[in-house]
């Protein structure tokens, strides 16, 4: 079952997805793209960030890949450069890069903590406000959407980094929306429950797991990285025009059941 397409043009419109070399990245810049907007596909991984960027190039709109660790302010620095650089400025920015270390709370490593708030929430500080800087200077607004979990507000105790990072994360998208609203910029983020990527699909593999994850989720299916898309397409764009520093939940229900 995937999410029904709805009709908006960002032509002319230029964004920069963090993660967007796959999983929920992949299809957030897919939305965007399908639609007119130009991409640059920001990743860890340039390899499979610069792969997607090829399928997905058209001639009404380029697709390109770039190289980088959203933990580090040089690098984002570079980023939003390249992006004005290649694409003349910076319109929308989905801040999607997130990692999951897990382990026991007494066992988890303090690098292991680190590394995933700097990361999730810093990497999600440090794009917001370096991109949001162009934006600001360029005077034509823009959207910002920062990718949370339902973890944010919810905690499975293995995982105690990522969840403090996404609880982060929703409220700096509010910090960020009221730094940001004056300019016109709009700035929200999207909650994902458990949608099908490779995180999931290693799961996926252990039935028993499965039907734990499943158990928790009242439509009784995991979302599709299309689902999350479709979402942030809709932030992103003027349908959204009076939403500010609101977190939307995507997971099947699975919050509503608590
Ligand atoms: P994936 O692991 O499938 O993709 C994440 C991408 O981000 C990878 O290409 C990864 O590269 C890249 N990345 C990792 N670290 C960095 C970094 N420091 N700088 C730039 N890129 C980096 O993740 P998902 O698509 O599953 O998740 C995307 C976002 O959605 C994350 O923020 C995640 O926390 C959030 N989310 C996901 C849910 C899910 O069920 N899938 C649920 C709730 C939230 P590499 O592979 O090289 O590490």
């Amino acid at each position: 079952m995937a999410a029904v397409p709805f009709s908006v043009s960002f032509a002319s419109k230029v964004a920069i997805v963090t993660g967007g070399a796959r999983g929920i990245g992949l299809a957030c810049a897919r939305a965007l793209c399908n639609r007119g907007a130009s991409v640059v596909l920001a990743d860890a991984d340039l390899e499979t960030a610069s792969k997607a960027a090829m399928e997905m190039n058209t001639q009404q709109n380029k697709v390109l890949a770039f190289a980088c660790d959203v933990s580090s302010t040089a690098e984002v620095e570079k980023l939003v450069q390249f992006t004005v650089e290649k694409l003349g400025g910076v319109d929308i920015v989905i801040s999607n890069a997130g990692i999951v270390r897990a382990a026991p709370f007494l066992e988890m490593t303090e690098k292991d903590f680190d590394d995933v708030i700097n990361v999730n929430l810093k990497g999600v500080f440090l794009t917001g406000q370096h991109a949001a800087r162009q934006m600001v200077k360029q005077g034509r607004g823009g959207a910002i959407i920062n990718m949370g979990s339902v973890n944010g507000v919810t905690a499975i105790p293995t995982i105690a980094g990522y969840n403090a990072s996404k609880g982060g994360v929703h409220n700096l998208t509010r910090s960020m929306a009221l730094a940001l609203a004056p300019h016109g910029i709009r700035v929200n983020a999207i909650a994902p429950g458990s949608i099908m990527t490779d995180v999931l699909r290693k799961v996926a593999d252990n039935p028993e797991e499965m039907n734990k994850v499943l158990s928790r989720v009242p439509l009784g299916r995991v979302g599709e990285p299309e689902e999350v898309g479709e979402i942030a397409a809709f932030l992103a764009s003027d349908s959204a025009s009076y939403i500010v520093g609101e977190t939307i939940y995507a997971d099947g229900g699975r919050l509503a059941l608590n």
